[in-house]
């Protein structure tokens, strides 16, 4: 387990990071590390309720995101504020502006989502998989975006990525102290609970939060687990 490294976690909307990799974050945070996340979107399309308009819904989820940040510890929230379900339309920019954080940041390692998985059928999801990649790659030459070495950024290649949610799980971190956690980081985001009406729909909602973590454990031997493909031979490990 790392302790005294940047962690920088790449994702599309508010909810995606407490999904996917929520207790891995609490874990590594409580560690000693620094974990800071970065939202493409602003998530203002992410609710089937009519009368929350995307003004309001944005307001919504950055107010629920700042108290999912504080529960697992993630020290800073960047908010790249493009418009949900539209990253696919920015894609090139969306990369620049990925390769001036990871420079800016410096992290050691990126968790972002697997753009390769099957029947991934969110947008945004593989934009942002496929531009955090990209970034992390391009971000250690210097004639990309020269620009930013006269602003005084330089090039940075960040040792690790892990993408969650993969297609291939080859890596798995245990969650099983951290699980509780991640399952209240989840539930903060109230707006993305709307379709549980009753309490016995929201423990529904929890039990299967946990029946996958423990299927993800179940294939390493721990209790709860959370799935990643880690994507290069490295040793700093999570
Ligand atoms: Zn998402």
């Amino acid at each position: 387990m790392v302790i005294d490294k940047n962690i920088l976690v790449i994702v599309a909307h508010p909810d995606d990071a407490e999904s996917y990799c929520g207790g891995t974050i609490a874990r590594l945070a409580r560690g000693g590390n620094h974990v800071r996340l970065v939202l493409c979107t602003n998530g203002d399309r992410g609710s089937h309720d009519r009368a929350l308009g995307p003004t309001d819904l944005v307001c919504v989820r950055k107010k629920e995101q700042g108290e999912a940040a504080e529960i697992l510890g993630i020290e800073q929230v960047f908010w790249l504020g493009y418009r949900d379900g539209e990253l696919v339309s920015h894609i090139n920019e969306l990369r620049e502006r990925l390769i001036r954080l990871i420079r800016q940041q410096r992290p050691d390692i990126i968790l972002t989502f697997d753009a390769w998985k099957h029947y991934e059928f969110h947008p945004d999801h593989r934009s942002v998989g496929f531009a955090a990649g990209e970034a992390r790659m391009l971000a250690d030459l210097p004639w990309v975006c020269p620009e930013l070495t006269l602003e005084g950024i330089s090039p940075w290649h960040p040792a690790e990525m892990y993408l969650f949610a993969p297609q291939e799980a080859n890596y798995w971190v245990d969650i099983s102290e951290w699980i509780e956690v991640k399952i209240r980081s989840r539930l903060v985001h109230r707006s993305q609970t709307d379709f549980a009406r009753t309490e016995e729909d929201l423990q529904d909602f929890i039990r299967q939060i946990k029946a996958h973590a423990s299927k993800a454990g179940s294939a390493c031997g721990y209790a709860f687990a959370e799935a990643f493909h880690k994507v290069d031979n490295t040793d700093v490990y999570l």
